[in-house]
């Protein structure tokens, strides 16, 4: 048995997910080959050569890969992924982009967001919001499985020395083209990698009042989200949605201030090791998921909060 994990990196590097995805991998058993597909990718290759638990990365150099276009990528994925018996991606925007498409042309089903892994061919994930778990079993000659990264703890990045291949494909399908980009830039951690969350809700009142999160935020060395009311009511950017429809987290605590804990909110953070709620209604159902709650004004708590710091 043989895993082929797609690499999630920006050619310079690995991004974190890739590592809770090996994890997975090595749940699975097995030996455990990444692909990087990308363009002047040696970086990123030469990171996960590294990884524990890898035996060979296959790295697919070519400028039509240079920005994981998943027109492109997915022949390259679905030819290699032939001689393989599970092919993993984290369910980040790009592995949830690439294979449906693998599954697609594989003509198997897609086992997606997996929390767990119970045998090679048995797996969980959640479904309706993650208020229920599902285990699947699939008979399918090829598993296309997407991974949820806050189900699985990371690898370690470094301890492995995996020998690194060249592999082509088929390169540029001419179906789509990389006109630009445009990234948040911020100091402080991303969001799905950070250890502490500091996040607002509609309660904030508006864009301005974030500030008093930012700054405690900083403070704790967190990350700040939000609920999908407070990005609708443009308060905040919608890359900081945490939730069904936003980024799943998994943080060694999450701090929900003025969220009322709805359960499309609840399916992105409650799997949250600590989680702490500050709000003025004791009704709130965040209090049944907070293991602290503090009923209270914000705008009282949080600036006292930021004084203990
Ligand atoms: C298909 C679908 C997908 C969705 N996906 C998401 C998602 O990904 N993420 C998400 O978050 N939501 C999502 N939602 C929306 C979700 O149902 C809720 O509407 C949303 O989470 C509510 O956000 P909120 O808690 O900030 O606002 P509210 O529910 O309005 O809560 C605001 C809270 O702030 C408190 N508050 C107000 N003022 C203060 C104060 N001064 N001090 C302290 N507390 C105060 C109030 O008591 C209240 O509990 C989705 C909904 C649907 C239908």
């Amino acid at each position: 048995m043989t895993i082929l994990v797609i690499a999630e990196h920006t050619n310079a590097a690995l991004a974190a997910a890739t590592l809770n995805t090996v994890a997975a991998a090595a749940k699975i058993g097995g030996d455990i080959h990444v692909l990087v597909a990308g363009s002047n990718a040696g970086a990123a290759a030469e990171a996960a050569a590294k990884i524990a638990g890898v035996a060979k990365v296959l790295v697919a150099d070519n400028a039509a890969y240079a920005n994981q276009l998943p027109e492109n990528v997915a022949p390259l994925v679905a030819e290699l992924g032939k001689g393989y018996s599970h092919i993993l991606a984290a369910a980040t925007s790009n592995g949830k982009n690439i294979l449906p498409r693998v599954a697609a042309q594989l003509d198997v089903d897609q086992i997606s967001e997996i929390i767990a892994v119970e045998s090679a061919d048995t797996f969980k994930r959640p479904i309706y919001a993650g208020n229920a778990i599902a285990t699947v079993q699939s008979s399918a000659a090829v598993k296309v499985i997407t991974v949820r990264s806050t189900g699985f703890d990371p690898v370690a990045a470094e301890g492995g020395s995996a020998a690194i291949e060249a592999v082509s494909g088929s390169a540029d399908a001419g179906k789509s083209s990389f006109v630009g980009e445009e990234l948040a830039k911020s100091d402080r951690p991303e969001l799905t990698a950070a250890k502490i969350v500091v996040s607002g809700g509609r309660g904030m009142g508006n864009g301005d009042n974030f500030k008093h999160l930012y700054s405690l935020a900083d403070k704790l060395g967190a990350a700040v989200g939000a609920s999908r009311a407070a990005v609708d009511a443009g308060f905040v950017p919608n890359d900081m949605q945490v939730g069904q429809t936003g980024k799943i987290v998994a943080p060694q605590l999450y701090i929900a201030v003025g969220i009322s804990g709805a359960i499309q909110h609840l399916a992105g953070m409650k799997d949250s090791k600590v989680i702490v709620a500050i709000n003025k209604d004791e009704e709130a159902p965040i209090f049944q998921v907070a293991d602290y709650g503090l009923v209270a004004d914000l705008f009282e708590a949080v600036p006292e909060l930021e004084k203990l710091v």
